[in-house]
C-alpha cells in the first residue's frame, strides 16, 4: 500500500492551483455576481491538457489516469466548484464513455475536440419527471429509416446552454425496458427541432451553465448511436459510475476550502479575550471536519485508483461519493458557524461553499441512491462491478 502522491501528481496539483489563481480568481468576484460562464476558460483548460485523463494519446490523452483528473478537479473546486464541472462534461463523461463504447471512427471524430475544449460537451439523462429512476425517462428516438427522430425533453443538463457535441439517452423501444434505451452522440447546435433554455434559478454553481433541452421531431443521422441500439442503460450506468467520482473530487475541494476558511478565521477572531480557536467546542468542530475530510479523501483517491487499475469499483465509488458529498455539506455548514455573522455574509466565501456543496448530494445519483448501491453490495444482493 502506498498512500503518497508521486512528485508528478504533486506537480499536477500545483499546476491546477496556479491555473485557478491565474484564470479563475482575477474575475471571480464579478463572475459570481453576474453568473458568468467563460467559454474561453474551458478552452484554456483544454490547452493545459486537463481533459485528457484516461484517454489514449492518439485522441489527445495526457498519459494520466482518473486519479489525476480527481486531483485537478479537487484543486479547481477548492477555488470555485463551478470550474470542476468542465472536467466531467468534457473528459470523464463524454470522452471517456465514447473511448470505451465508440467505434474507431467515433473516437477519432469526437474525442480530440472534447479533450482540446473545442467542442463543449454534456450528457443528457435527467428529465422533468425522471431523475433517480433513469429507466422511467420519456424521451424517445424513433427509427425513421434513414434517420432517428427525437422527441421529449431533458432537464438540469450541465453545459447544455452552450453545448456542441454531447451524449443523449433516449428510448428506442420502451417495451424492452432497460434493454430498450440507447445512447446517441448529438450536436445541439446542428439539429433542427431543438430548443435549449438556460436554467437561472440554481442556488449555487453560479459559473456553470445548466439547461433544459426540448426535442420536437429533431432529426439525427443513423450513425449517431454509441455502442449498440439497446445498450443505453448499461452505458449510462457505466458513465455515472465514472462521473460520480468527478463529483466526489469537487466535494473534496469544497470541504478543503471550508476547513481552510474556518481555521484561518478561528486563529484570528478574538472573543472573551482569547482566540476562538482556543475554545474546546471550536477545536472539536475543526477536528470533526478534518477527520471527515481526510477519510473522504482516502475513499475518493482509492476509488479513482481502482478505476485506473481496471478493478471493480462501483461500491468504492459510491462510498466515496456519499462520504465526500455529505462531508462537503457538513464542513461548509460548520465553517459558517465558526465565522458567525460573517459566515452568513457573501463578503466571505463560506456561504457559497455551502450553496455549492449542496449540489454534490444531488448530482450523479443522490446520497440515497449511493446508499442503495452500497447496501446492495454489503447485503450480498448485488455484485461489485
Ligand atoms: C447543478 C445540477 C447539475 C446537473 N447536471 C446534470 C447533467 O449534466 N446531466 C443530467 O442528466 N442530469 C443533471 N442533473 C440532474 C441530477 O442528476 C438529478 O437531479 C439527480 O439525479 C436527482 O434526480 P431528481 O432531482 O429528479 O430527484 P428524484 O429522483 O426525484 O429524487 C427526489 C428525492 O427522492 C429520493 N429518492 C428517489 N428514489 C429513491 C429510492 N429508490 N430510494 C430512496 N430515496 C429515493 C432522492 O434521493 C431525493 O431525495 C443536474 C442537477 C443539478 C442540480
Amino acid at each position: 500500500m502506498n498512500f503518497g502522491l508521486t512528485e508528478e501528481q504533486k506537480m499536477l496539483q500545483d499546476t491546477a492551483r496556479k491555473f485557478a489563481e491565474k484564470e479563475i480568481v482575477p474575475t471571480m468576484e464579478e463572475d459570481l455576481k453576474n453568473h458568468t460562464f467563460r467559454r474561453e476558460t474551458v478552452k484554456k483548460m483544454g490547452d493545459m491538457g486537463f481533459f485528457g485523463c484516461g484517454i489514449p494519446e492518439e485522441y489527445g490523452g495526457n498519459g494520466f489516469g482518473i486519479l489525476e483528473s480527481v486531483l485537478i478537479a479537487e484543486q479547481l473546486a477548492k477555488v470555485n466548484a463551478s470550474w470542476r464541472l468542465p472536467l466531467n462534461m468534457q473528459n470523464i463523461g463524454p470522452a471517456l464513455t465514447v473511448n470505451h463504447f465508440g467505434t474507431p471512427e467515433q473516437k477519432e471524430r469526437f474525442i480530440p475536440d472534447w479533450v482540446s475544449g473545442d467542442s463543449l460537451g454534456y450528457f443528457a439523462i435527467t428529465e422533468p419527471n425522471t431523475g433517480s429512476d433513469v429507466a422511467s425517462m420519456k424521451t424517445t428516438a424513433t427509427d425513421k429509416g434513414d434517420h432517428w427522430e427525437i422527441n421529449g425533453s431533458k432537464m438540469w443538463i450541465s453545459q447544455a446552454p452552450y453545448g456542441d457535441w454531447g451524449l443523449l439517452y433516449a428510448f428506442t423501444d420502451r417495451e424492452k425496458k432497460y434493454k430498450g434505451m440507447t445512447c446517441f452522440i448529438i450536436n445541439l447546435k446542428e439539429m433542427e427541432g431543438v430548443t435549449v433554455r438556460e436554467i437561472t434559478t440554481k442556488m449555487g454553481l453560479a459559473n456553470s451553465p445548466t439547461g433544459e433541452i426540448a426535442f420536437d421531431g429533431a432529426n439525427i443521422p443513423k450513425d449517431s448511436v454509441l455502442g449498440n441500439v439497446g445498450d443505453g442503460f448499461n452505458i449510462c450506468m457505466w458513465q455515472l459510475n465514472n462521473t460520480r467520482i468527478s463529483c466526489a473530487s469537487g466535494a473534496l475541494g469544497v470541504a478543503g476550502a471550508s476547513i481552510e476558511a474556518a481555521v484561518n478565521y478561528a486563529n484570528e477572531r478574538t472573543q472573551f479575550g482569547q482566540k476562538i480557536a482556543s475554545f474546546q467546542m471550536i477545536k472539536a468542530s475543526i477536528a470533526e471536519m478534518v477527520a471527515e475530510h481526510e477519510g473522504a479523501q482516502l475513499l475518493v483517491y482509492r476509488a479513482a485508483w481502482l478505476k485506473d487499475q481496471g478493478l471493480p469499483n462501483q461500491y468504492e465509488t459510491s462510498l466515496a461519493k456519499l462520504v465526500a458529498s455529505e462531508s462537503a455539506v457538513h464542513c461548509a455548514n460548520e465553517a459558517m458557524k465558526i465565522l458567525g455573522s460573517y459566515g452568513y455574509s457573501s463578503e466571505y466565501p463560506v456561504e457559497r461553499y455551502l450553496r455549492d456543496a449542496k449540489s454534490f448530494q444531488v448530482v450523479e445519483g443522490t446520497s440515497n441512491i449511493q446508499k442503495l448501491i452500497i447496501s446492495g453490495v454489503a447485503l450480498g444482493e448485488a455484485k461489485n462491478r
